[in-house]
């Protein structure tokens, strides 16, 4: 089999296209030799249904019985016979007792009799239908009246009608979130079998950067990447390993590569890929592992270095934090997610018209940060953050989706329809 990470790059025609790098993979292609190699983690483990919530299944369920387990009532009302109530109105019928909720009525309902009935409570045999309490009248002692005809099955949840026994109910590969977790919890289950947490260790590189609580001496920065990456993995789920921030000294890259190789199933970094001097991930992936590609014609983030070091993949993310954020978006959390046993999923995206010129060289896809709103004719619309700047995090704040403009795009006049990318899609997964 061709090995993946040394498959051609396709040449691509580069004419009128200022910004196009022919060293560059399409976003396309870079996405498909990510996913050949991002095959699910084995090793499985059970647990109780709480612990479970994040986590992602391994097996499917199947449910062991009927949900509801009986046919009950959905109102508060009267159980009666439909067949009995099809002489003049009102009908009167003589009521034998109560049915509750958990407490059902005991005896068989027989013609011309019926029950009060709670919510929830289960139908006394015989009866098919509930006549809701707004539309009786009280008769005689023990007796209520009926001005409306009712239907069979009129008021009544059915057995089994959210789920038949023997039917899977969640599949392999299923992330648990609140939904899951209740039905879970309305099957009986108490534990299933999930995925074992995926281990991605990170680590800042740079000698500008600064951890928090150090004095910011000039020309410096303090270390977001690591919070924002942080973030970004524990959204997802995994189990992380923070290797601190790592100087722009060829050995010390190289002890942080062995040492993040060594103990997780993927490894990110931030900074130097770049061909600047002191840019030493590159050429650290090349000798302790092996480099799939190294660019992308997409901005932010150009340089992004995609391998596997070990058994670990890597991704050496560009040091810009808005390029941090979207390459992890686009390329990180989908091959994690992989990893951690869910399907490929494609992201949510659709047009609507933008309400800002949008400025664009042709040559890469960009992603820039828009704010989807509905204006005042109640049209939902897209407006750019303004500053598009690989270094302007505040964007990613402002913003609630990406704006995703083609290769070929030369920019967008106001009015015109644009692609989005809501961030609830993008990063709405995990607790
Ligand atoms: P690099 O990719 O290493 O050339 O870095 C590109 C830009 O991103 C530089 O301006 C860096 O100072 C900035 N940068 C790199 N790493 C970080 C980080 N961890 N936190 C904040 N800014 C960073
Ligand atoms: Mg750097």
């Amino acid at each position: 089999m061709q090995n993946p990470l040394a498959a051609p790059i396709a040449p691509l025609d580069p004419s009128c296209m200022d910004d196009f790098d022919p060293s560059s993979l399409l976003v396309e292609q870079a996405l498909e030799r990510i996913r050949a190699l991002a095959a699910p983690v084995a090793g499985v483990e059970r647990v109780a249904i709480r612990e479970a919530l994040g986590r992602v299944l391994a097996e499917s369920v199947r449910s062991p019985l009927d949900v509801p387990s009986h046919d009950n009532s959905a109102m508060d009302g009267y159980a009666v016979r439909a067949a009995d109530t099809g002489g003049d109105l009102p009908v009167a019928l003589r009521v034998l007792g109560t049915a509750w909720a958990g407490r059902p009525f005991p005896d068989p309902v027989g013609p011309g009799e019926c029950v009060r009935i709670m919510t929830g409570a289960v139908m006394p045999a015989g009866t098919d239908s509930v006549v809701i309490q707004e539309k009786t009248q009280p008769g005689p002692p023990n007796t209520v009246r009926f001005s409306e005809r009712p239907r069979a099955r009129d008021n009544v949840r059915d057995a089994g009608e959210d789920i038949r026994r023997g039917a899977t109910v969640l599949p392999a590969g299923q992330r648990i979130g609140p939904a899951e977790l209740g039905v879970l919890a309305s099957l009986g289950t108490v534990e299933v079998s999930v995925r074992r947490r995926l281990r991605v260790a990170f680590f800042s590189t740079g000698d500008e950067l600064r951890s928090l609580g150090e004095p910011l001496e000039a020309g410096c920065v303090y270390d977001s990447n690591r919070y924002t990456l942080l973030a970004m993995l524990r959204a997802i789920g995994a189990e992380v390993l923070d290797l601190g921030v790592v100087r722009d000294v060829r050995e010390d890259v190289e002890r942080a590569f062995r040492e993040a190789a060594a103990a997780a199933d993927a490894i990110v970094t931030s900074g130097g890929v770049s061909v600047g001097e002191a840019d030493f991930v590159k050429e650290t992936l090349e000798k302790t592992g092996e480099v799939g590609f190294w660019k992308i014609a997409m901005k932010p983030g150009r340089p992004l270095a995609f391998g596997r070091v070990g058994d670990a993949l890597f991704f050496g993310l560009p040091g810009n934090p808005v390029s941090v954020m979207v390459t992890f978006y686009q390329f990180v959390q989908p091959a994690l997610r992989r990893m951690m046993g869910e399907p490929a999923a494609s992201p949510v995206r659709f047009r609507v018209p933008s309400a800002s010129r949008l400025r664009k060289r042709p040559g890469r896809v960009e992603f820039q940060r828009g704010v989807l709103a509905y204006d005042e004719t109640g049209r939902l619309t897209v407006r750019s953050t303004g500053g598009q700047g690989s270094g302007i995090l505040s964007s990613m704040h402002e913003a609630n989706c990406f704006i995703v403009l083609p290769l070929e795009s030369e920019g967008v006049e106001p009015g015109r329809e644009v692609d989005v990318e809501p961030f609830g899609g993008v990063t709405g997964c995990a607790p």
